[in-house]
């Protein structure tokens, strides 16, 4: 079996799904007591946020490159960064590893897709849904992505800082999403991705107005997949 290297804590509460959704796609593919190779850096939240807000995405990108580095010479045969909004500095970080980097919009696209939708709503952090990054890969991978207007895009980018990443899950934040989601719908939206790895802990993807993608169970299936897969570990140009 092969290494998983996780670059967690953005935020703690999405980690600790991602390490439990691992270790059981794992043991349901291995069976009995087997569980998966998992390395993890874990960091302080609260610097991530600094550099985000303040816009230091290259503070950010040197700091999560220097713990993929770390995972890999640690004996990492692959690296996830889990979560999406951190995915903006993914492709710098790729370009310094020898081990792959499984990307999170890459794997969600290709759920989408292989799933025969196109037209997917992203509910994300307000970084996540407005610089290009995520949605214009996503036209490139042959989708059309959709996200709310400006009062919506607001409203989710709070609840997963102000809520989901602080432990904290509210029932009038799920039926804001719910509505959120209903009005994609009516505007032509045919799935929603949860497309920050906090929002599964307030959806339930297979109980939403659309077909639901959940971005964290869909990188943490890649990485199990990785993990068990016969090839040899290999960079892949992203
Ligand atoms: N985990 C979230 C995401 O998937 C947000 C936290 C962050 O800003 O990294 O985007």
């Amino acid at each position: 079996m092969k290494t998983i290297g996780l670059i967690g804590g953005m935020s703690f509460e999405s980690t600790a799904v991602y390490y439990r959704l691992i270790n059981e796609m794992v043991r349901a593919e291995l069976g009995g007591i087997a569980s998966a190779e998992v390395l993890m850096h874990s960091v302080n939240f609260a610097e991530i946020v600094g550099y985000q807000k303040a816009g230091r995405w290259d503070l950010a990108e040197k700091r999560l490159a220097d713990c993929a580095l770390g995972l890999q010479a640690a004996g990492a045969d692959c690296i996830l960064i889990c979560t999406n909004t951190m995915h903006l500095v993914a492709d710098g970080i790729a370009a310094r590893l020898e081990v792959p980097l499984l990307h999170i919009v890459d794997e969600t696209a290709a759920a989408i897709k292989a799933s025969g939708f196109r037209r997917p709503l992203v509910l994300a952090t307000r970084y996540t849904m407005e610089h290009g990054f995520y949605t214009d890969r996503m036209r490139a991978l042959g989708l059309d992505p959709r996200v709310p207007d400006a009062e919506d895009r607001t409203i989710v980018h709070d609840v997963i800082f102000e809520e989901l990443c602080a432990g904290t899950v509210k029932e009038t934040s799920r039926e804001a999403y719910i509505a959120i989601i209903e009005k994609a719908r009516l505007a032509g939206a045919d799935c929603v991705i949860l497309g920050c790895t906090e929002i599964c802990l307030l959806l339930d993807a297979d109980a939403l107005p659309l077909p639901g993608f959940d971005s964290t169970t869909i990188h943490a299936r890649a990485a199990s997949a990785f993990a068990l897969s016969a090839a040899p570990a290999m960079r892949v140009a992203i």
